[in-house]
């Protein structure tokens, strides 16, 4: 039975990529979502990836959609954090819920999602989990307080959770990805966006495929020596 994988924000962008990669590469996958219910139901029937829909800032939602997904497919053996919302401003024009909203979506489901399948994992002796963070989070941001703090904040949640399951065969990494294609950079002004273009070394907006590409390697059965690692993606936009 090929192992089952739950992606977050799985049915557009790049968690829509993520999803079909892996079940192209044979894994079972339950593509979670947020509240777009019209994307998600064009791409399940495109793709035949069954979808399931609730908010992962929420605890009690992410432990029943787990139990649903377990139920429906069996146990969650790769996780797969990839929703992940903006709400950008200057700090001294942001809104307490701006901040809120943004550490509770893309931090705080990191948590709330990986509590959630941690035991079965265990169970199992093993497990993969991959956290998507930002070039954003590694570098900052102006405009991004909040984004900046999540997705930095992951990279750290990443690094520690990676030691605890070690010895329990779950390995933890992170992918930092750059600028890449989908609508949630579609919102960037076109004359921000054109700056941001002229720093990327490879000269273009990076694919959804390509950070597709980073997971379906680190989930992979072989990869158990992988643990506690950020994969930058970002046609060398920043390296440290
Ligand atoms: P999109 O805005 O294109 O898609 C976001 C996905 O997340 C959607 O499927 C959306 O569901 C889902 N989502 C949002 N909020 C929730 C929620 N509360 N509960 C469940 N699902 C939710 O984003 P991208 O594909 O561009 O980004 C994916 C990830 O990659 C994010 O974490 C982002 O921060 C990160 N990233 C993106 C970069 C980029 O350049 N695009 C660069 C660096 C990092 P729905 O369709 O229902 O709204």
């Amino acid at each position: 039975m090929s192992r089952v994988a739950i992606v977050t924000g799985g049915t557009r962008g790049i968690g829509e990529a993520i999803s079909i990669m892996l079940k192209e590469k044979g894994y079972q996958v339950a593509a979670n979502y947020g509240g777009n219910d019209e994307r998600a139901q064009e791409f399940s029937k495109r793709t035949g990836i069954p979808v399931y829909k609730w908010d992962v800032s929420d605890y009690k939602a992410c432990e029943e959609g787990v139990a649903k997904v377990k139920e429906d497919l069996g146990p969650v053996e790769i996780l797969v954090n990839n929703a992940g919302i903006t709400r950008d401003g200057t700090l001294h024009r942001m809104d307490q819920e701006s901040w809120q909203k943004v550490i509770d979506t893309d931090l705080g489901s990191c948590f709330n999602m990986c509590r959630a399948v941690i035991e079965d994992m265990r169970a199992a002796k093993f497990g993969r989990v991959v956290n998507i963070g930002s070039i954003n989070g590694q570098a900052g941001q102006y405009g991004q307080v909040n984004y900046a703090a999540a997705k930095s904040g992951i990279h750290g949640f990443t690094k520690a959770m990676a030691q605890e399951g070690a010895a329990q065969g779950i390995t933890v990494n992170a992918i930092a990805p750059g600028y890449i294609d989908t609508d949630m950079v579609a919102a960037v002004p076109p004359q921000v966006l054109e700056k941001i273009v002229a720093k990327i070394p490879v000269g273009r907006l990076g694919k959804a495929s390509e950070i597709a590409r980073g997971v379906c390697f680190l989930v992979a059965d072989d990869g158990g020596f992988i643990t506690g690692s950020t994969l930058s993606i970002n046609g060398g936009q920043h390296m440290y």
